[in-house]
């Protein structure tokens, strides 16, 4: 009876464990809420929307619950908007999960390679404290016996401190293979963490990333660093009338674009998020940013859009930029807002336009 009660109390513990404190009853019920949810709204429960869904459902996490819940009351949700959420709510938490486990194998090796250089080092002092102990031996009592075991018992020393060096030399080609794969992982990751999932360009992690990067060095007078805010024009209405795909080829194609024309005066672009994109671009010449913005903008203004799928006309896509030059105080935060507003005035004066922030006078 005592062994039962353990083991089923066992049991309840590993269930309670499993399921992250609730009853299976109760992760069973999520789980089907979750899945009977994005069925309803046309989701694909690919793993990063089914997990924020669960954490909504569940309603642990309170930003989630009124993120998602701001999302559903405007209106219908699609895929990537809950692949934003995601990556807004939960995208630190998986970087979090991966580097944790990556700093535990790391550990694991600097275990390893203790114990495989320990054992080679430990075993040289004996075998030269046993050499030291012989020799001085030989030295009070010399015979021909003496002299031949202690040739033995050097050759023996010598054989097995060169089995030692091939065994640390085995262990540490290992351990470098090991540590080989454990820096190509954390490689990806990094290079998860900040890529956008759609257009494969920078994402907003990264671009937060790469202004503070350029803030945390000194202001350069000579120096202009320019940030380009870019949104498409009328997207909504390209969605509406063609669907999502096409609106999703459109961000593609537009990626593709902005990813040449950075390439070529080594701008970095990204994806700011929806239909809004950016460019950071540390230039000699105050004009070389507005030129950059015009490139863009011509380019993408020159494509003819036809649908795949029945080869109708869609017409030009144009997009607005707003751009905005760093000052000797302002700050990655104030860069992107009169980045923003710049692109603002280029949608009230008609779209299809490049802008640059003016401050006020
Ligand atoms: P404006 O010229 O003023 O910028 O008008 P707009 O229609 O481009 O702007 P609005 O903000 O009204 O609409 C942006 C749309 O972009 C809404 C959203 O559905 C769509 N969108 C955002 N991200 C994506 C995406 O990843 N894929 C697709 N297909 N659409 C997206
Ligand atoms: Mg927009
Ligand atoms: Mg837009």
């Amino acid at each position: 009876m005592m062994r039962q009660n353990t083991a089923n109390q066992a049991e309840d513990t590993s269930q309670e464990q499993a399921s992250g404190g609730r009853s299976w009853t109760e992760t069973e019920d999520l789980c089907r809420k979750t899945l009977d949810f994005c069925a309803e709204k046309g989701l694909s429960p690919v793993p990063p929307i089914y997990e924020l869904v669960f954490k909504y459902f569940e309603g642990k996490r309170e930003d989630i619950v009124a993120g998602l819940g701001e999302a559903l009351e405007r209106g219908p949700v699609q895929s990537f908007q809950l692949l934003e959420l995601h990556d807004r709510y939960l995208g630190n938490d998986d970087l979090a999960i991966a580097f944790g486990t990556i700093g535990t194998n790391l550990g694991n090796e600097l275990g390893s390679l203790e114990q495989i250089t320990s054992t080679g080092q430990e075993d040289a002092i004996r075998s030269r404290g046993e050499l030291t102990r012989l020799v001085s031996g030989l030295h009070s009592h010399p015979s021909t016996s003496d002299m031949s075991s202690l040739a033995q018992r050097m050759r023996d020393i010598v054989l097995q401190q060169s089995r030692n060096v091939s065994d640390m030399k085995e262990g540490l080609d290992d351990a470098r293979g090991r540590l080989s794969k454990i820096e190509r992982e954390l490689e990806t990751y990094v290079r998860q963490a900040n890529t956008d999932f759609l257009t494969s360009l920078p994402n907003r992690r990264a671009l937060d990333a790469k202004l503070s990067n350029l803030f945390s060095k000194p202001y350069r007078p000579g120096m202009h660093d320019t940030l380009l805010m870019i949104d498409i024009d009328w997207f909504k209405t390209v969605n509406d009338s063609h669907g999502h795909e096409v609106g999703d080829n459109v961000l593609r194609e537009f990626s593709s674009i902005l990813k040449n024309e950075c390439q070529k005066v080594d701008a970095y672009p990204g994806r700011w998020g929806g239909e809004e994109f950016c460019v950071i671009h540390s230039c000699k010449f105050p004009g070389t940013g507005l030129k950059l913005a015009e490139e863009i903008r011509t380019r993408f203004e020159g494509l003819n859009w036809k649908r795949m799928s029945d080869g109708v006309d869609i017409g030009k896509i144009t997009v607005s930029v707003g751009l905005a030059r760093r000052t000797e105080d302002s700050d990655p935060a104030t860069l992107a807002t009169q980045a923003d507003q710049a692109l603002y005035a280029a949608k009230d004066a008609g779209r299809n336009r490049c802008v640059e922030y003016a401050p006020p006078s």
